[in-house]
């Protein structure tokens, strides 16, 4: 057959460990065979952002802005131990992290349903997408333990040097205090990011705060959703037939367990760390989960939501050839390339994506799977593969 033809290219951030092994595996026979893949390849080894100061990092995220599309595979955040093992110059910071903050994005994660992993929660029919809002709140936190009796106070000072104060308590012993921020501009970008998101994929906003109680802090997110929804989206939401609702968080968190799915579930920083594992471990594995990084402009990076699979890695360095789930790998492959064919307008490539995403899980739909879905396959698993081994049999599926 003749290769599908892609217009233009898509940013390809190499990553590490397994997962830089699937990556390639994953090329060589999903992808090369069938399609004439354009990509800008950056190598987003730890090896190779030591030695270029992330340097790299920084030319794929201007080539993601660039491109509007990106693919990233996992990569190892560096600390003290990596630093020993792999001979490094420096500590380098996250590189989702710096990507994050270049693209000013949000990221997106969903599971990956199939009939025979079923989810904890009976009436989830449809996967329900997570946006959490990654920054400030108590993640950049003040924090001080009180000594004694004292009085706490909240301050402000303006660039002209007035100031706003107010009484947080005046305390009769020992306790603590905390003081978080966020920015109108970061909220903004976040429900923008949001909105956005829902619109691509035709499915509702749920934002849930409690603004009853904090009328300033999440009383000032409640009015920004609203504002940004009615003034960038209110018209395009109602003409693509979805909505967006904001709802007390507990009464959103009520709803949740009870809901058939399908929907964004937007955020804050806090209700989105907690949330998101719950989800996550509701649905079974983290290598069935979809994860996207995407900008208030509309630049979308698709990758897995797992790290780097470190312990496969050592025992395929022995040898071994592990049973490491490339799923979320393949998706982040077949999300980008759908983005990229809207984007174009080349429907063949927007095909190959969903074929390819179909014959995934028709493999383990088939009974065929890794060993962490084997784990919680019902029916059990006919045959539990290795990862070339199942590449192997979705690429006789496609
Ligand atoms: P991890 O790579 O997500 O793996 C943790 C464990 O989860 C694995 O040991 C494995 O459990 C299971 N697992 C994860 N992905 C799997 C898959 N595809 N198939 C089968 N099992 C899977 O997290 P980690 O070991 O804590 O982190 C390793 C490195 O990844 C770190 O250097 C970290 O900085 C980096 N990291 C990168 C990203 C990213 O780039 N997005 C995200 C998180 C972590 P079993 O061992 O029980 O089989
Ligand atoms: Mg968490």
């Amino acid at each position: 057959m003749s290769k599908i033809q892609m217009k233009n290219a898509v940013a390809e951030l190499d990553g590490d460990e397994m997962t830089r092994v699937l990556w390639k595996v994953i090329k060589d026979k999903l992808l090369l065979p069938y399609v004439d893949l354009k990509t800008e390849y950056y190598d987003l080894s730890i090896t190779e952002r030591d030695k270029t100061d992330d340097k790299i990092t920084y030319e794929a995220a201007a080539a993601i802005k660039r491109l509007g599309v990106g693919v990233k595979c996992a990569t190892i955040t560096s600390n003290a131990a990596r630093v020993k093992e792999y001979n490094l110059t420096h500590l380098t910071p996250s590189p989702n992290g710096i990507l994050r903050g270049e693209l000013d994005g949000t990221v997106f994660r969903a599971p990956i349903f199939v009939k025979n992993i079923k989810c904890n929660v009976e009436s989830w029919k449809k996967p329900i997408v997570l946006g959490r809002h990654a920054y400030g709140d108590v993640y950049k936190n003040c924090e001080i333990k009180t000594p004694g009796p004292g009085t706490a106070e909240l301050v402000f000072t303006g660039e002209d040097g007035k100031e706003i104060r107010k009484t947080i308590k005046v305390m009769k012993g020992p306790g603590i205090i905390q003081g978080i921020h966020n920015t109108d501009e970061s909220i903004k970008s976040f429900a923008r990011c949001c909105f956005m998101y829902a619109l691509d994929k035709k499915i509702d906003v749920w934002f849930g705060a409690k603004d009853t109680i904090s009328k300033i802090y999440d009383g000032d997110f409640k009015e920004i959703f609203q504002k940004v929804y009615d003034e960038e989206f209110k018209d395009k939401f109602e003409a693509a037939g979805i909505e967006y609702f904001y709802t007390l968080i507990d009464d959103a968190v009520a709803r949740i367990m009870k809901c058939e799915g399908g929907m964004l579930w937007a955020c804050k920083n806090y209700d989105g760390d907690v949330m998101s594992d719950m989800i996550a471990s509701a649905c079974g594995s983290l290598a069935m989960m979809t994860s996207v990084l995407v900008s208030p402009n509309g630049e979308f990076e698709y990758e897995a939501s797992h790290g780097t699979v470190q312990k496969h890695y050592y025992r395929y360095l022995k040898g071994e050839k592990t049973s490491t789930n490339p799923v979320a790998l393949i998706f982040a492959w077949t999300g980008a390339l759908a983005k990229r064919a809207e984007l174009d307008g080349t429907p063949e490539l927007a095909q190959f994506a969903e074929k390819l995403e179909k014959a995934t899980l028709a493999t383990i739909e088939d009974g065929i799977m890794t060993g962490d879905l084997a784990r919680l396959a019902s029916p059990a698993a006919k045959k539990i593969v290795n990862s070339w081994e199942y590449i192997d049999e979705i690429a006789s599926r496609l």
